[in-house]
């Protein structure tokens, strides 16, 4: 059996064969304070071992120092674009998440490894885990500045390559997490990186899993085997659903974690007809619709049986990147939501009329797919 080397995380400790910590997210705006501390606590009442905040802004910073005084449920963030917000928010946090695709947005000439260094040196300082987040659909830039497309091994390799950089600088107080939204693709990073790395932690998690109760299937089917396998110490069940519903991904990581015990490991799944992938909301989430606008795109597709990807994403943080590999897109913004068809962007169309926009291009991929099968 796997047993990765134990690290402290706030009041937990992961690695080692210990139980395996539950982790979910907020989906509060971040300076809304009150909500954002409540939530953290209802997280933590569920069973989560640790809760993630989005931040963005030093005044999301800000009130994170006030959050920090209202719960005692340990702490991560994730930086998204501004790696130097890492020693604002690092005095009242006990994990830092670092996604290598996204170290090339803020101070563009600045290589990674001098980023990575100052982002170690301030969670060493200050007494934090460090989390490498590598996610397929942000994989950064190819040496000519192009978006990197979506590829496990060059996911794999983000993940090692990191991984063996920060051991340079004498730092192993980390774990790291490479996710998809396919459950294949996380078995296969996963167990590649496992064999390689016996001695990181490793966080596991489907990104975009999407709504339940598909999502939980789809988290089931890759979590459930590694996990067999002693591979993860802690874990997420990413779920499109409202803030006040986060408990939900807790529920579905024990749900997870009984079967494991039991033995009724789930080991194939097959999509749905039509494959909708949708992240799970943060306080980056540009319009509350979000989550309503996902379950209309369910509801409007139930009927189809061609197969198809459609990815439903809430901010441009993420948005424009994981849905170039769908068939359909749609990622939102404040007042509207932008419509792709594979990297092609449609249009920015009304919350009230982009799910008609939408069905226009799933009726347009069925004559196009019909056609092809006929050829
Ligand atoms: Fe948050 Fe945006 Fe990712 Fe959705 S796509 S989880 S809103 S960062």
């Amino acid at each position: 059996m796997r047993t990765a080397r134990i690290i402290q995380i706030g009041t937990v400790k992961i690695g080692g064969g210990l139980p395996i910590i539950l982790q979910s997210m907020t989906a509060t705006k971040t300076t809304d304070v009150v909500r954002t501390a409540e939530t953290c606590q209802r997280l933590a009442d569920a069973g989560a071992g640790l809760v993630r905040v989005a931040v963005d802004t030093l005044h999301d910073a800000e009130a994170l120092r006030e959050i920090r005084k209202l719960t005692t449920v340990n702490l991560s963030v994730d930086l998204q674009e501004n790696y130097r917000l890492a020693e604002v928010v690092a005095p009242f946090v006990d994990k830092i998440r670092y996604n290598p695709g996204h170290l090339h947005h803020a101070e563009p000439e600045t290589p990674w490894q001098t980023k990575v260094e100052r982002i170690v040196q301030t969670v060493r300082q200050h007494d934090c885990a460090l989390r490498i987040g590598v996610n397929c659909g942000s994989l950064g830039q190819t040496a000519d500045g192009r978006r990197q497309t979506a590829d496990i091994d060059v996911a794999i390799n983000s993940a090692l390559q990191h991984a063996e950089f920060i051991d340079s600088l004498g730092f192993d107080r980390f774990c790291v997490s490479i996710k998809s939204s396919d459950p294949k693709a996380v078995l296969f990073a996963n167990r590649q990186f496992a064999a390689k790395r016996p001695d990181v932690p490793i966080h596991l998690g489907l990104t975009e899993a999407g709504l339940p109760p598909g999502g939980i299937e789809k988290s089931r089917a890759a979590l459930e085997p590694l996990l067999s396998e002693g591979i993860g110490d802690t874990l997420r069940v990413s779920l499109t659903v409202s803030n006040d519903r986060k408990a939900e991904e807790i529920k579905a990581g024990r749900l997870i974690l009984q079967n494991v015990a039991a033995g009724t490991v789930l080991t194939d799944w097959q999509s749905e007809c039509v494959n909708i992938i949708s992240c799970p909301s943060c306080a980056r989430v540009e319009n509350e619709q979000f989550v309503m606008l996902a379950e209309q795109v369910r509801d409007a597709v139930r009927s189809i049986t061609v197969p198809m990807t459609i990815a439903v994403m809430g901010c441009r943080v993420n948005g424009p990147g994981e849905t170039d590999h769908a068939d359909i897109g749609l990622w939102c913004g404040k007042t509207s939501v932008n419509l792709k068809r594979g990297s092609t962007l449609i249009g920015s169309f009304g919350y009230g009329e982009v799910i008609e926009k939408m069905m226009n291009l799933v009726r347009s991929i069925i004559v196009a797919k019909m056609k092809s099968h006929c050829n």
